[in-house]
């Protein structure tokens, strides 16, 4: 039923079609549990929450979208499926799959801990259990969020204190709203880079109240006319202008990075910036193991991760194994 083919499948009997899982290549069927760049595809057709349909619209274009919401049941094939809440990002959503062979959950990206723009996740039981490991090695333990949020929230007041512009990057999807949110939440003005802006715009449209921000312009940040410091406020941005003028054009700015991989050594060389903080929206190690506890799978897939976390797994008993393997070969029958 499971098989890799250039990609995760749930395999049609001769009369049914494939259906993909998160394909980067177009195919005539996948299904989309979020709208990050990676798991995106061109595809005849798609099947994804309402919210990921406009998200992927907006970014790759994406259209002929079946539309389901969390918890409706919708035959396909000759199987039934339910989407449920991923707590990654806005619409994201794992899938139970119920067919001949059994029961499936696929994750996609997911975190267990409470999301500030997003629903919590909601795992369902099933036979088999194909998950994510981005975080799959034990010493990924993440501190308490709202201790790195107060954390991040420090640093800006000092950098503020020293007339210094402070500037927090995050993924333009998920994280930099989660950072607006903190921010706003906390008392300061937010400007926006633009790439974040319009996101923030999708997740106001569909639901998610996250706060009134500016969009950045060059002439309120540098020159005779730029806004005061406090009334411009804090800047939120994507990783990717780190180096560039977006960032090295202020005298002095304070630059925090928040990411997952602050939990690595050196993390801030690596992205070049002042500090890295540990906010991250994929399940840190005990969130995995908190999952397949909830799942209660008889067998387990790893995906997006270390080939090392199935070895762990079958290490603590578990029947685990990395869900591409030889190509072609069948998962589970
Ligand atoms: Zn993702």
């Amino acid at each position: 039923m499971l098989v890799w083919d250039d990609g995760l499948k749930i395999r049609g009997n001769g009369l049914y079609r494939d259906l993909y899982l998160d394909s980067r290549q177009p195919r005539p069927l996948s299904f989309v549990s979020h709208a990050h760049s990676d798991h995106l595809g061109l595809h005849e057709q798609t099947i994804a929450t309402p919210e990921t349909s406009a998200l992927a619209e907006y970014r790759i274009g994406l259209q002929r979208v079946i539309q389901l919401t969390y918890y409706q049941d919708f035959p396909i094939e000759d199987a039934v499926l339910e989407l449920r809440p991923a707590g990654h990002v806005i619409g994201s959503a794992m899938m139970h799959y119920r067919g001949d062979g059994g029961s499936l959950l696929y994750t996609g990206d997911f975190k267990l801990r409470p999301c500030l723009t997003t629903i919590c996740a909601d795992p369902r039981p099933a036979d088999f259990l194909c998950m994510e490991c981005t975080y799959g090695q034990p010493f990924f333990k993440f501190p308490d969020a709202k201790l790195v949020a107060e954390e991040m929230v420090e640093r800006v007041r000092a950098a503020m204190r020293e007339n210094r512009q402070p500037i927090v990057l995050g993924y333009t999807l998920g994280k930099a709203q989660e950072i607006t949110k903190i921010l706003i939440d906390a008392g300061f003005n937010v400007t926006l880079h633009g790439a974040v802006f319009n996101m923030h715009c999708l997740y106001e449209k569909h639901g998610t109240a996250l706060g009134a921000v500016r969009k950045y312009v060059w002439a309120d940040f540098h020159g005779e006319r730029q806004v005061d410091l406090k009334e411009r406020g804090v800047l939120v941005a994507p990783p990717y202008v780190a180096r560039t003028p977006f960032v090295t054009s202020f005298e002095k700015p304070l630059t925090i990075m928040m990411t997952g991989w602050a939990m690595l050594k050196g993390a801030n060389y690596r992205y070049g910036v002042d500090h890295v903080l540990p906010l991250s929206d994929h399940a840190d190690f005990d969130e995995l193991m908190e999952l397949i506890d909830r799942v209660q799978p008889k067998k387990i897939f790893t995906h997006h991760g270390p080939r090392s976390f199935a070895e762990i797994l079958r290490a603590k008993g578990f029947d685990a194994q990395p869900a591409h393997p030889d190509p072609q070969l069948s998962l589970f029958e």
